[in-house]
């Protein structure tokens, strides 16, 4: 489902983001990216997304290496890959409904499909009363449950986040990684960045650990620090 064979990130400044990483996330995972500031979490991520492309190696997303892809088909990563930041990146102008339903428009999906879509997800985050709320009228938490609803409405098979607690209190935080599980259970592929020691010791899930860019441990289950 996805795969980074060999991949290495060299910024134009010279340091390294990532150094000859090999990670196969099969359908269905639910998987850490962990490692402390620096470690090159966020240098993998933007290097699925295609934000960055690697210096050596390739991506491959649902067999198609993305790597050598052209811009023009650019849209089939938007339709694969839904995607959550720490900050959540709503857009400021448009109201919960219309920022989740601005991501189903780029796609070009039909105005009879947003219309059914949109209402399903936001009940999913438990967010429908919220649905006419501007993102600056919402909590952390209920902002970041309208990411994930963007992320989601195009029922993507895979889900990628990157500290996406970073920016909550530790009960809202939960209620956030209960979602990403609960999403993970109906069959997305569910990929986190964090260094948020206590949630994934006690997810218990496959954790990928990186320390100056090198996988350093992948295990299927397991905590944030536990041996290899
Ligand atoms: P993390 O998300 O785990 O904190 P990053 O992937 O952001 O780590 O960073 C990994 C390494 O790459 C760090 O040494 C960082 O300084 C470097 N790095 C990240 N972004 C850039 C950039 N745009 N230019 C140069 N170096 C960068
Ligand atoms: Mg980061």
């Amino acid at each position: 489902m996805l795969r980074i064979e060999n991949v290495t990130k060299v910024y134009p400044n010279g340091s390294e983001g990532v150094k000859n990483a090999n990670i196969h996330i099969e359908k269905g995972e639910f998987v850490f990216f962990i490692g402390s500031s620096g470690s090159g979490k966020s240098t993998l991520i933007k290097l699925l997304m295609k934000e960055l492309n690697p210096t050596k190696g390739r991506i491959i997303i649902n067999g198609i290496n993305t790597t050598d892809m052209k811009q023009s088909q650019i849209p089939y990563l938007r339709r694969n890959l839904g995607i959550v930041f720490q900050d959540f990146r709503l857009l400021p102008n448009k109201t919960v409904y219309e920022n989740v339903a601005f991501a189903m428009q780029v796609i070009e999906a039909p105005t009879r499909l947003i219309r059914r879509n949109v209402p399903t997800v936001l009940s999913l985050v438990g967010l429908s009363h919220k649905a006419r709320a501007y993102p600056n009228q919402l909590s952390g938490g209920e902002q970041q449950r309208t990411a994930l609803a963007r992320a989601i409405v195009n029922n993507p098979p895979i889900l990628i986040a990157d500290e996406p607690t970073g920016n909550l209190d530790p009960d809202t935080a939960w209620e956030i990684m209960n979602l990403l599980e609960e999403i993970n259970k109906r069959g997305t592929t569910v990929v986190v960045a964090t260094h948020a020691k206590d949630m994934v010791d006690i997810m218990q899930k496959r954790v990928v650990a990186l320390n100056h860019g090198v996988v350093v441990r992948d295990v299927k289950k397991g905590g944030y620090d536990d041996e290899a």
